[in-house]
C-alpha cells in the first residue's frame, strides 16, 4: 500500500494535489494505527481503498483526501479542530457530512425507503459527500463476509433499495452495478446463484462465436480506415439481469443484451459509419437497431445498438457509441465534479454545495414517479440545457432559487435520535415532529431538544435536525399549541383533544 497507488489512479494529478493526497495518506496511516476491522485487517485499509475507489471515479484530491479521512472523526482518533487545521474547511466540510450520513438507520420498512433516500440527498447538501459515501459502502460491501450473518442481510439490503438506486439515479453506473450484484447475493443467495450460472453457461456458448465475429469486424473496419476504436465485451450485470428476466416472463431467450460486443470510436460520425460496417458484414435483424444517439434514453445514455446474425445461427448484439458517451454513462455525475473541482482556480467556500443544490430536486422529483426504479435522470443533460441561458451571476441565483423553490419549499427530512427519517412540510415546528411520530407523544409533549439542545416547542425544523421530544404524563394541549402547530394533521390532534375536554369539564362529575 502506497499513497502512489492512489495518485496513479488520477489523470494528470499536480504536484500539490500528490502532496495533499500523501500527507491524508500519512495522517490516516497514523490515526488508525492499531485499529483492526472485523477481516482481522489493519482498519487503514478500509479508507485507503475507499480512496481508490474515487479515485478510480476520477475525483479531485479534496474528495479523496476527504475520503481518506473520511472516519478518522467519527472513531474519535482526530478532531475536527485538526483536520481543519491541517486540511482545510472544505474537508472538514466532506468529512463531517459523511460522519452525518453514518448516523442515518434503516429499518427495512417500505414506507422509509424514499424518504431516507431523499434524506441521503437532501442532507449531502454537496454530491462529493455522497459520492464518498457510496465508495465506502462499496468497500463495506466487498468485505461483507466478515460481518455476522444477521447484520451482512440487514446492510446487504440497505445497500440494495437505498445505495445502489442512489449511485443509478446519479448515473455512476460503474458504482451502482456492483453495489446491486454485491448486496444481491446476500438477499437473494439462490435467485443470484441461478443467474450467475444462467450467465456463466451464457458466456462460455456465446464468447467463442462473438471471438470470431470480432475478428472479421477488426479487419473490416480497418479497410474503411476506422483505426482508433476500442472493442471489448459487455456483460449485463447479475442484478440487472435477474430484474429483467422477470419481466421477460423468466425466459433468457427473450433478452438479447446479456453478452454484447462493445464498440468505441471518436466522434458520432464514426459510430454511424461503424455501424455500416457492421451491417455490411452480417445481416441486421429488424426491429432491433435501436439509435440512442439519435433519440438517448430517459437517462441520457447515448449509444447504437444492433443485434445481426452472423450465419452460424447466431445473434450478436453490437454496441456502438463514442468514447465521451462510454464515460458519461459509467461515471455520472462524477465527471461532472472534476471539471468543477479543476475549473475553479479559487473556490468560493459552499460553491460546490450550492451546485450540487441545482441537482437535489431533479433526483428528488424523480422520485415521485411510481415504477420508476428501471429509468435514471435525464437531468444532467436537461441541467446543461438550461444552463446555456445563464449569462450573469444573478441569472444563475435565480436559476437555483427557482429550481428550490419548486422542490425545496416542499419538504424537509428530520431524524430521530434512534436515526429514523421523518419528512415534514417546511416550516414545520418541533411540536409538529411530535405529533407526526404519534398523537399520544404529540398530546404529552412537554419538551423538546434539537441536536441535543433544548428548545421551545414553536422551534422551526431544518433539514438533518435531530428531534427528541420529551413526554410528561402530566402534558396536555392548550390552545397556544394550535397557533405554534404548522401541520393540519398536529392541528387536528390537538383540536380533538381541546375539543374533547371541554366536554369533558362540561359534564358534572358523578360520584
Ligand atoms: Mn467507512
Amino acid at each position: 500500500m502506497t499513497s502512489e497507488e492512489i495518485i496513479s489512479l488520477l489523470d494528470s494529478p499536480s504536484q500539490k494535489d500528490k502532496e495533499f493526497i500523501q500527507k491524508a495518506y500519512d495522517f490516516a496511516l497514523k490515526v488508525h494505527e492499531g485499529q483492526v476491522r472485523k477481516s482481522g485487517e489493519p482498519y487503514f485499509i478500509h479508507v485507503f481503498e475507499t480512496a481508490k475507489i474515487l479515485a478510480s471515479l476520477k475525483m479531485g484530491a479534496t474528495t479523496i483526501v476527504a475520503g481518506l479521512l473520511h472516519d478518522s472523526v467519527e472513531d474519535g482518533v482526530a478532531t475536527e479542530a485538526t483536520i481543519k487545521k491541517e486540511f482545510g474547511d472544505e474537508v472538514l466540510f466532506l468529512v463531517n457530512g459523511v460522519t452525518k450520513l453514518g448516523k442515518v438507520k434503516y429499518r427495512g420498512a417500505e414506507r422509509h425507503v424514499e424518504s431516507l433516500r431523499k434524506f441521503l440527498v437532501a442532507a449531502a447538501q454537496d454530491v462529493r459527500v455522497l459520492i464518498i459515501k457510496l465508495a465506502d459502502r462499496l468497500h463495506n460491501m466487498r468485505t461483507l463476509q466478515y460481518v455476522r450473518p444477521d447484520k451482512q442481510k440487514r446492510i446487504a439490503l440497505e445497500t440494495l433499495e437505498i445505495y445502489a438506486p442512489l449511485a443509478y439515479r446519479l448515473s455512476i453506473r460503474m458504482l451502482s452495478r456492483e453495489l446491486e450484484d454485491l448486496s444481491f447475493e446476500y438477499v437473494y443467495p439462490a435467485e443470484y446463484e441461478k443467474i450467475k450460472s444462467l450467465l456463466k453457461s451464457k458466456r462460455e456458448e456465446s464468447i467463442p462465436e462473438m471471438d470470431k465475429f470480432l475478428k472479421t469486424l477488426k479487419k473490416a473496419l480497418a479497410a474503411e480506415e476506422i483505426i482508433h476504436f476500442k472493442s471489448d465485451y459487455r456483460q449485463k450485470g447479475i442484478y440487472s439481469l435477474y430484474k429483467k428476466l422477470k419481466t421477460h416472463d423468466n425466459d433468457i431467450n427473450k433478452i438479447y443484451d446479456i453478452l454484447a460486443i462493445r464498440i468505441s470510436v471518436d466522434n458520432v460520425a464514426d459510430c454511424y459509419k461503424v455501424l455500416g460496417i457492421i451491417h455490411s458484414i452480417a445481416r441486421p435483424i429488424p426491429g432491433r437497431i435501436k439509435d440512442y444517439i439519435a433519440f438517448p434514453k430517459p437517462n441520457g445514455y447515448k449509444s447504437l445498438h444492433t443485434n445481426v446474425l452472423t450465419g452460424d445461427g447466431a445473434t450478436i448484439e453490437v454496441q456502438i457509441r463514442t468514447f465521451e458517451m462510454h464515460h458519461d454513462s459509467e461515471y455520472g455525475i462524477a465527471s461532472h465534479i472534476l471539471y468543477k473541482e479543476k475549473g475553479s482556480v479559487k473556490q468560493k467556500e459552499n460553491s460546490e454545495s450550492k451546485w450540487f443544490k441545482q441537482f437535489l430536486p431533479k433526483i428528488i422529483n424523480y422520485s415521485k414517479t411510481p415504477d420508476n426504479s428501471e429509468l435514471a435522470p435525464g437531468w444532467i443533460n436537461e441541467l446543461a440545457e438550461s444552463q446555456k441561458n445563464i449569462k450573469t451571476e444573478k441569472d444563475k441565483d435565480g436559476f437555483i432559487e427557482d429550481l428550490k423553490a419548486d422542490f425545496f419549499n416542499d419538504r424537509i427530512f428530520v431524524l430521530t435520535p434512534k436515526g429514523d427519517v421523518v419528512d415534514l412540510p417546511v416550516d414545520s415546528c418541533a411540536l409538529d415532529f411530535a405529533f407526526a411520530i404519534h398523537s399520544d407523544i404529540g398530546i404529552h409533549t412537554s419538551g423538546a431538544k434539537i441536536n441535543n439542545k433544548m428548545v421551545s416547542l414553536d422551534t422551526k425544523l431544518n433539514n438533518s435536525d435531530i428531534v427528541e421530544i420529551i413526554i410528561k404524563g402530566s402534558s396536555k394541549p392548550s390552545s397556544k399549541w394550535l397557533e405554534i402547530a404548522k401541520t393540519n394533521m398536529a392541528k387536528r390532534h390537538i383540536s380533538n383533544y381541546l375539543e374533547k375536554n371541554k366536554t369533558k369539564n362540561q359534564i358534572p362529575r358523578q360520584k
